[in-house]
């Protein structure tokens, strides 16, 4: 029996297999071989199986997704039967009497560069490609076999070196019961996508994790954050009670989670629900959500090989506002950069990406990607309740290009003939720089939300992905709490409504301090939303204004959940 400690990341209680998931290749080392024509016996025999797989995949693509998306497969295969690629091989292998997996990979490399070194976007863009074709062929001839998250067929629990985005865009909950990463913070995104889909999950668990095997039998606390690899029957036994009784009080939150939050002094607080796609939506109307506070559009950019067109965009828009019945959805422009990079976007190799072009600041310089998603939204808007909401804002310049630029896009489709509504305009409070001087900017925009993830992290200086600042990247902190009551404020004074779409929303110790404060609106994973709804019922507006004061002023962020925890009126067991 051993047991790994790590970051609670998603509560909840998984008990199944392993399954140690990696999309990385072993170091291979540089091998001579004396037999070369054995070596080229297996490249030619891989080469075909890799071409036939992608044969497959292009069918099934184009009959699943589209022609448009299926075509990179097509592109891959003509590298297999390209001579300067297959025939330079060969020769490495002949030449240097090197194995197979040691040809593929040095000439795939050179041709790396060369397209690399390219003027040419298009060429540039090659490189992932070659890069994509050498690894298929090096893992055939190696045997390894890469099954993604979305093909398990039995539930398991995923053991893993990092989950990123696109990898977590594919989980099919239904087959993953569990996950275990060495890397990764709370609030870092497959933190966030694994509490929204309700998967019991640990993060930032150190080295050891990578020693867990496949079909090794683990029990995984995604609320303590630890796991427990080969336990006897009575852990087993006494874990299984914990699951239970954990599972029951889940299905007992919905019981009144579709009635409204109301204070015992008669305010209605609006509660919404975190998406990144439209089966997220359905869960959060189950969960008792009265709509979207924050549409991740990104996620629907991810795992794909071209961006999703203006006409995709706008049938999934519509998709999920009748999801949501018509309430009202605030659809947010896409955040790339940062740890969400897009294959098919020419992004620059940045040294600090959270600082660099992410967000808002992509989207001004490349309005061939945001403009088609402008003209989607707008025309989602003629007939569905939508709000667009820009993120990663540090300056007021930037909100009024990006105004121009919807209005300019509202214009040309309605010269198009194209019915467009007119809807709201607001920003994500993401950006230090935005919280303190957001006096300023709430007169150019109709609502605020704050994004508690990243305003904690840039606020702290601690990256919300990195498990050796977690304790720093606290967002119950007072330098951000402070930072959010002055957002708060400053929007009040103008008249806008301003809500939070960071995981503190979702915490149930938050949840007093933040009527305290008069936030309008808490958007969070959906799972969260009975708890809150139930806690926020329990209090009356002056009781929690008078905890406020208090609570800005503890020294750190453990005694501001110390003082939190000891009003806190819910139990704190309750699923969150
Ligand atoms: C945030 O930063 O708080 C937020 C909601 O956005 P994301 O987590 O997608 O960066
Ligand atoms: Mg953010």
């Amino acid at each position: 029996m051993k047991t790994y400690q790590g970051i609670g990341a998603s509560a909840g209680y998984a008990i199944g297999s392993a399954f140690f998931y990696s999309t990385a290749l072993p170091v291979i080392e540089r091998k001579q071989s004396n037999f070369p024509q054995g070596e080229i016996a297996r490249l030619t025999k891989s080469v075909e199986e890799v071409d036939h797989n992608l044969q497959q995949l292009e069918i099934t693509t184009a009959a699943k997704i589209g022609e448009a998306e299926a075509e990179v497969f097509g592109a891959h295969r003509m590298f297999l039967s390209d001579p300067s690629f297959i025939t330079e091989i060969q020769n490495a292998i002949k030449t240097n009497s090197i194995t197979a997996e040691c040809a593929v990979l040095e000439v795939g490399n050179n041709l790396k560069a060369a397209f690399e070194a390219m003027e040419d976007d298009y060429f540039r863009a090659r490189a992932a490609d070659i890069v994509d074709v050498s690894t298929q062929i090096i893992r055939n001839l190696l045997g390894i076999n890469i099954t993604g998250l979305d093909s398990f067929t039995s539930p398991v629990v995923v053991v893993a070196d990092e989950l990123n985005p696109s990898d977590t865009a594919r989980m099919e909950p239904q087959n993953i019961l569990g996950f275990i990463t060495r890397k990764g913070g709370k609030a870092s995104h497959a933190a966030i996508l694994a509490r929204s889909l309700g998967i019991p999950a640990v993060v930032g668990a150190g080295d050891d994790v990578l020693l867990i095997t496949t079909d090794t039998p683990l029990l995984l606390d995604g609320a303590e954050g630890c796991v427990i690899a080969d336990a006897d029957e009575t852990i087993v036994a006494e874990f299984l009670a914990k699951k239970r009784k954990f599972d029951q009080a889940m299905e007992a939150s919905k019981t009144t989670a579709h009635q409204p939050a109301i204070t015992l002094d008669g305010v209605r607080v609006e509660i919404v629900g975190n998406i990144g796609s439209n089966s997220d939506a359905e869960r959060v109307i189950e969960y008792g959500g009265e709509g979207v506070g924050l549409l991740r559009t990104e996620f629907l950019f991810l795992d794909r090989k071209t961006p999703p067109t203006e006409a995709e965009q706008l049938a999934v828009y519509q998709q999920i506002s009748n999801s949501l019945l018509g309430k009202p959805l605030i659809i947010r422009t896409l955040d790339i950069g940062g740890d969400k990079p897009l294959p098919y976007i020419n992004l620059p190799l940045e040294d600090n990406p959270f600082l660099g072009v992410r967000g808002l600041r992509l989207c001004l310089q490349q309005q061939d990607i945001f403009i088609p998603q402008l003209r989607a939204i707008l025309q989602a808007s003629a007939t569905c309740d939508v709000k667009i909401m820009f993120p990663m804002v540090t300056t007021l310049g930037e909100i009024l290009q990006a105004r121009q630029i919807v209005r300019q896009t509202s214009e040309q489709l309605t010269a198009e003939g194209k019915a467009v509504g007119s809807p709201s305009l607001g920003i994500m409070v993401e950006v230090p720089a935005a919280a303190v001087a957001s006096d300023l900017l709430a007169r150019e925009v109709d609502f605020f939300s704050i994004g508690t993830n990243d305003l904690t992290q840039y606020t702290l200086a601690a990256d919300r992905g990195n498990p050796g600042v977690q304790h720093i990247a606290d967002h119950f902190h007072p330098a951000v709490l402070r930072l959010i009551q002055l957002t708060i404020n400053n929007a009040h004074r103008h008249g806008k409504g301003v809500g939070i779409c960071g995981e503190l929303a979702g915490e149930l110790l938050a949840a007093p301090l933040l009527l305290g404060m008069h936030l309008d609106e808490f958007s969070m994973g959906s799972m969260a939303i009975p708890a809150i709804k139930n806690e926020i019922r329990q209090w009356s507006v002056p009781q929690a204004e008078a905890i406020v004061e208090q609570a800005l002023n503890q020294p750190d962020a453990e005694s501001v959940r110390a003082f939190l925890a000891s009003h806190i009126k819910t139990k704190q067991d309750q699923p969150r």
